[in-house]
């Protein structure tokens, strides 16, 4: 089962989708993720990447595409996928047809989060992670015990560069240009879309995912 997990910044495709790929024992393939992993590592892909991210634009649809068919290739995503962050274009969707129609995969299912634009600005905004466990805080929504500090494991807190308000605002912008149009050609095509609202617990939205995928 191949599905795509859809929706602007800060809806939760992350936290969603690793549930998800977890229930459905499939891989998640996270190109976001994948991307700050070769920030971090410094490679090539890294370096020209990490100031796009920084900057909230995309990186271009040749060097994601490379990275989608390296994870795709892998032992463990030939049962299937959840896709997290991609694709973010027209043209990223269009290869992603060809690539899964080449192994007679056809998409299963376009799951769309719907949050209002306040709450994403606050969920990325006052985002904050521990470098040290992988713990996530949100200033807003749970702030840390002691301010600045992972209450897991009391490490000083971070936050994701391309988090800070200015760079938020630009990744909002450009979902709603380059990415949200996408939309309408799932509509188009024969991928079921379903919308699902992504307000409330992390365990309520899951549910309503499952809900939509087991109908
Ligand atoms: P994410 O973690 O999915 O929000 O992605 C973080 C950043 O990585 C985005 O703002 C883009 O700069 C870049 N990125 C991730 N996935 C893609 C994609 N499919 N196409 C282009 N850029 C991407």
């Amino acid at each position: 089962m191949d599905v795509i997990l859809f929706g602007p910044p800060g809806a939760g495709k992350g936290t969603q989708g690793a549930l998800l790929a977890e229930r459905l024992n499939i891989p998640r393939i996270s190109t976001g993720d994948i991307l700050r992993q070769a920030v971090r590592d410094g490679t090539p892909l890294g370096q020209k990447a990490g100031a796009i991210m920084k900057a909230g634009e995309l990186v271009p649809d040749d060097v994601i595409l490379g990275l989608v068919r390296d994870a795709l290739n892998a032992d463990a995503a030939v049962g299937g996928a959840v896709f997290d962050g991609f694709p973010r274009t027209v043209e990223q969707a269009r290869a992603l047809d060809d690539i899964l129609s080449e192994s007679a995969r056809p998409l299963s299912a376009v799951l769309v989060l719907d949050v209002d634009d306040e709450t994403l600005v606050k969920r990325l905004a006052g985002r904050r992670q521990c470098p040290n466990c992988g713990a996530v805080h949100n200033r807003y929504f749970s702030p840390p015990q002691t301010e600045g500090r992972c209450d897991r494991c009391g490490a000083p807190l971070t936050q994701r560069a391309d988090d800070q308000e200015d760079t938020v605002r630009r990744r909002l912008e450009v979902y709603g240009s380059q990415t949200a149009p996408l939309l309408r050609y799932y509509e188009d095509s024969a991928t079921p879309v379903h919308r699902v609202d992504g307000t409330g617990t992390v365990d309520e939205v899951q549910e309503r995912l499952r809900q939509v995928l087991d109908s």
